[in-house]
């Protein structure tokens, strides 16, 4: 079920009047200066999140100062290392996502990194999640937009899903759902009809993104461990660009860039999605996350070999190969519409 979420301001404030005393809040280094002056002498420290490195996250456990509850205050890693403490340590805890750009706060399990893949891990069901308006409002804007990426991503991994269907090479444990995919398609439809709000990162396009990011958490357990109407090849081009180029990247830039390439790939109204990731204001052009567009036609060409030794379902990637002239037609695209990169 998706977690208790609180809409309101001044929340950060709050906490320090009701998280279980000492508290340890999990943060960033850029963030802390921020918020630190919220909390009074019940905090036991603070964790800034320099890995996700499962092994090391687990002997970072040993050295965290005593501790009742857990606050994560943050994007994605942060609050996915919150998740993770609260879930060694047995305690309760707290989210205060800073930005939209994730579904993190929303997600039993932790996002992390072991041998360089991406492991969900662990279980942790907040008391509640707090969006702090005002909070999210003086985020960086490309913060807040790119969280467009994972929404976004339904409509590719619907594809993947019919495809599977339709070759009968869907996974035993997760045939084809219609009623999944449909209350998927709800949530991309809410984001679609609001990404001008999104973009501006008014309240009303908040409350929407961040709804359809508490679905889009929740709905990976509560349809009993099942990814394929929420993730497909949209995705996996990210986790193979991050394998390779060894970047930190801002989430829905990656995603979204896999989301046009992967419907490009599908041949799935592509233009729509490229149109929705530029209306919203999410940079898809390689050069805007810090890789090239020989980085991207790297990934591509590696992706059937990755996704396989990955383990991860069927989807375009193993269907069909990629169009020889695929990298080059986004690009020609991505350029039309956003332009060309000058630095
Ligand atoms: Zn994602």
């Amino acid at each position: 079920m998706p977690f208790p979420t609180v809409f309101g301001r001044g929340l950060v404030e709050e906490l320090a009047n009701f998280a279980h005393r000492p508290y340890l809040v999990v943060t960033m280094d850029d963030l802390w200066p921020k918020f630190q002056g919220a909390f009074d002498d019940g905090l036991a420290g603070v964790h800034p999140v320099r890995t996700l490195d499962l092994d090391s996250l687990g002997a970072l456990v040993a050295e965290l100062p005593p501790c009742a509850s857990v606050i994560g205050l943050g994007g994605g890693q942060a609050l996915d290392v919150a998740k993770f403490f609260a879930w060694r340590l047995g305690l309760p805890l707290f989210q205060v996502p800073t930005a939209m750009t994730v579904n993190a706060p929303f997600g039993h399990r932790a996002g992390l990194r072991s041998g360089g893949r991406v492991r969900y891990l662990g279980w942790a069901v907040p008391e509640a999640v707090y969006i702090d308006l005002d909070v999210i409002q003086a985020a960086p804007p490309q913060l807040n937009r790119s969280g467009v990426g994972d929404v976004l991503c339904y409509h590719t991994a619907h594809h993947d899903w019919r495809l599977a269907r339709d070759l009968g090479r869907e996974e035993p444990r997760w045939p084809y759902d219609e009623r999944l995919v449909a209350a998927a398609r709800e949530r991309l439809e809410s984001v679609l009809s609001k990404l001008d709000d999104i973009r501006e990162v008014t309240e009303e396009g908040i409350r929407t993104l961040m709804l359809a990011h508490r679905w889009g958490g929740a709905t990976y357990h509560d349809s009993g461990w099942n990814p394929r109407h929420i993730e497909g090849v949209d995705h996996f081009l990210f986790y193979n660009l991050e394998r390779l180029t060894g970047r930190h990247f801002i989430h829905g830039q990656p995603v979204g860039l896999g989301v046009y390439i992967g419907s490009l790939w599908q041949d799935n109204d592509a233009e729509a999605m490229l149109a929705a990731l530029h209306r919203a204001g999410v940079d898809i052009r390689p050069q805007a996350m810090g890789v090239t567009w020989d980085d991207v036609a790297e990934a591509v060409r590696t992706l059937p070999e990755y996704v396989r030794s990955a383990g991860l379902w069927f989807t375009v990637v193993d269907a069909v190969p990629a169009p020889g002239d695929l990298v080059d037609r986004a690009r020609e695209r991505i350029e039309a519409v956003y332009g060309r990169w000058s630095p």
